[in-house]
């Protein structure tokens, strides 16, 4: 093996061979710097192994190979149909590998094994076969205006992106960056979260194996800092696309203000559920608690401000609790009976006790939970389910964004005080409405600010279906066919036929 290949035994006895270094023109290479950085198994506070950090010249260097790519052949005249084929050859690798990148994954986040293997890898598959249907299907207008005038639109590529995205679905976040970006024939150069470098460089492999041409998906680990910063302001790049916090949203905005990027943010959430007395509570329960516990509340849309109305609340309450409980089983995410794994690292560990602090100290109380749980050797960032009721709406716990197993409950006694009190946030991504009345639902859906509504169910998102926020949840879409407007770029072409 090369010091760029290591083989590896996951915890799972898996053996298999992992890069570790910066994938550019679809070779592995050291930075420039020679500077390595540790992944460490959240679940046993222990180091995985060390990859290699991009510097600034290290983004340049990818830049210029992405640019080359887009400007060369094969990739150049490749068009829809080769697309397609490529973005299908990748689908079918990450099918075959499977097990391979469940475990990874596994390993490097802490997810359950078996959520990575039957949720996060067949939307990964879903996502690439369903861009690979649109790669032959980019296509333009004819617009009418007069008869002396012929008038027809051109989606070209946007050109080189720059994709940033983080650690919570690591290879289902590359997947949504990837696919489309790859379908309306750009090239990228993107970079994963430095707390979850393995699995995006696994898929590199595959890319190369599926045939890819060079230069067209160079994938460099690294700071957000350094690396990711080169990327967002880099003047050769012409789009970014960003997942991640609000905080790093604005940067990233300000940065890719220099050469006016083209850009698509998806970033922090505080999404609230209704549940009116006239739902079905079980229903309700079982799918507030994905929503929530899923992932160990680390789901952009998780619906971590739960309202009840005031009839159904001690019911709500109860039988939520009881489902936590009994389903979200603590243990090694490579236990099958796991549901609930770690914190993705100590400093988010730290940030959810800050916050159970804060809400105990604000007055709220504290229903279940909000102690750390010990894994089997005494390590892991674990933190039990955590429920606060009694909350009010100025307390930091109701408003800010937490990103844990942690949610705030809270009573409401008419619509127009759920949907008021709803929409009382400067997020705006997912929301859901859990009511039998069919009026009420879709006339809430209709008053509520956010990009996605659920009615009677939670966080199920689709690759089919457009992503996004609004307010300080983002801009733009991701998935669906509105995913692609934010990889192409429009050209009116006019065409006098008169004098
Ligand atoms: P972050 O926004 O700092 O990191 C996300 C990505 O941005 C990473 O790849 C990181 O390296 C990169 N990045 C960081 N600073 C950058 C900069 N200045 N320029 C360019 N790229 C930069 O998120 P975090 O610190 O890992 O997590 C903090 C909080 O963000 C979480 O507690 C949660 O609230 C939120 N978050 C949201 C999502 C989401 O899916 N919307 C995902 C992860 C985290």
């Amino acid at each position: 093996m090369s010091d760029l290949l290591l083989e590896l035994t996951a915890p799972n006895g898996l053996k298999y061979s992992q890069p570790i270094g910066l994938f550019i023109n679809n070779e592995f290479v050291k930075s420039s710097t020679g500077e390595k950085f540790a992944t460490i198994n959240p679940a046993t506070e222990t180091d995985i192994t060390h990859v290699y950090a991009a510097s600034a010249d290290d983004v340049d260097v990818a830049v210029k190979a992405a640019r080359k790519a887009l400007k060369s052949e094969p990739y150049k005249s490749l068009g829809g149909p080769g697309r397609a084929r490529l973005l299908h050859k990748i689908a079918d690798l990450i099918e075959q590998n499977a097990h391979t990148l469940a475990s990874i994954e596994c390993w490097d986040n802490g997810k359950p094994y078996l959520h990575a293997l039957y949720a996060d890898v067949p939307m990964v598959v879903n996502t690439f076969r369903y861009f690979a249907g649109w790669a032959d299907k980019i296509q333009g207008d004819m617009i009418e205006t007069k008869p002396t005038k012929l008038i027809y639109t051109i989606r070209e590529p946007v050109g080189v992106c720059g994709q940033i995205i983080p650690w919570n679905y690591p290879i289902l976040m590359a997947a949504w960056k990837i696919a489309p970006m790859l379908a309306c024939g750009n090239t990228t150069v993107l970079k994963p979260a430095e707390q979850t470098p393995l699995s995006a460089l696994y898929f590199a492999t595959l890319i190369k194996e599926a045939g890819v041409p060079p230069g067209v998906i160079n994938i460099l680990n690294g700071f957000g800092r350094v690396a990711g910063a080169a990327i967002a302001s880099h003047l050769d790049i012409d789009k970014v696309a960003f997942t991640g916090s609000t905080q790093t949203g604005r940067e990233i905005m300000k940065m890719a203000s220099s050469n006016l990027k083209n850009i698509s943010l998806e970033t922090g959430g505080k999404s609230p559920s209704l549940i009116f007395d006239d739902a079905d509570i079980a229903s309700a329960v079982k799918w507030t608690h994905q929503g929530i516990m899923f992932n160990a509340g680390q789901t952009c849309t998780a619906n971590s401000r739960i309202l009840v109305q005031e009839g159904v609340y001690e019911k709500f309450v109860e039988q939520f609790k009881e489902t936590v409980k009994n389903v979200s089983k603590i243990g090694d995410p490579f236990e099958n009976t796991t549901y609930h794994g770690p914190q993705i690292t100590q400093a988010q560990f730290d940030r959810v006790m800050g916050y159970i602090e804060s809400g105990k100290s604000e007055g709220a109380t504290l229903a279940m939970g909000g102690v750390p749980h010990k894994n089997i050797n005494g390590k892991g960032f674990y933190i039990a389910p955590t429920i606060f009721t009694d909350v009010k709406d100025h307390h930091r716990i109701y408003r800010e964004e937490i990103f844990g197993p942690f949610c705030v409950i809270s009573s409401f006694v008419t619509e127009e005080e759920a949907i008021t009190r709803a929409n009382d946030s400067t997020y705006g991504l997912g929301a859901s409405v859990f009511t039998e009345n069919l009026k009420r639902a879709h006339r809430v859906a209709r008053a509520i600010e956010s990009g996605t509504v659920w009615i009677n169910s939670s966080i199920d998102s689709d690759f089919r279906v457009p992503f996004g926020g609004v307010k300080l949840s983002g801009i733009g879409r991701e998935l669906g066919e509105a995913g692609l407007a934010s990889y192409t770029s429009m050209k009116s072409v006019h065409v006098n036929l008169g004098d």
